[in-house]
């Protein structure tokens, strides 16, 4: 998980300075005050610019095996189902204040399954072997399917 904290901090600064003009981090566009209205969720963090209410948490969600949801903004539940559901995605989480349009990415991390493995499993059991050490002991039984035919020649000797 890469936490911005720091970087949030400094931009802050920059704001606070003079350096960075309050428009240049109040910009959170329509798409993502509209995805804050539905797909956000309260905090407890006020927010750093206006002071005026807590910032709104929105989660996005990317991923090449997501197909039409890559690039969406999800609601935590919809992201647990995600994550027991596909297979590896990654989660960018924004804090948006929906009175001054300030936003700044708070964290990203990884979240779904693991890439399933392409295991491919070898089913060659050694029958042949087996009925092998069996006709030693005496037994004439050729019970191997589709064993080698050797083995039913070397049974049949016993009868000459
Ligand atoms: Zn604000």
């Amino acid at each position: 998980m890469v936490d911005y904290a720091l970087q949030r901090k400094s931009r802050l600064a920059e704001v606070y300075s003079g350096r960075t003009g309050v428009a240049e981090v109040c910009d959170a566009s329509p798409y993502l005050l509209r995805a804050a209205k539905f797909h956000g969720r309260p905090s407890t963090t006020r927010c750093p610019i206006c002071r005026k209410e807590q910032v709104t948490i929105v989660s996005w969600v990317f991923g090449e095996k997501l197909g039409q949801v890559s690039g969406s903004a999800r609601t935590t539940e919809e992201i647990l189902r995600l994550a027991v559901s596909q297979e590896e995605f990654s989660v960018h989480v924004v804090e948006v204040c929906r009175t001054c349009s300030w936003n700044h990415l708070v964290q990203s991390y990884v979240s779904g399954l693991p890439p399933r493995p392409r295991v491919r499993r070898s089913r060659r059991v050694a029958g042949g072997r087996v009925a092998n050490n069996s006709a030693g002991g005496g037994s004439s039984q050729v019970d191997t399917a589709g064993g080698p035919e050797v083995l039913g020649t070397e049974g049949m000797e016993k009868y000459l």
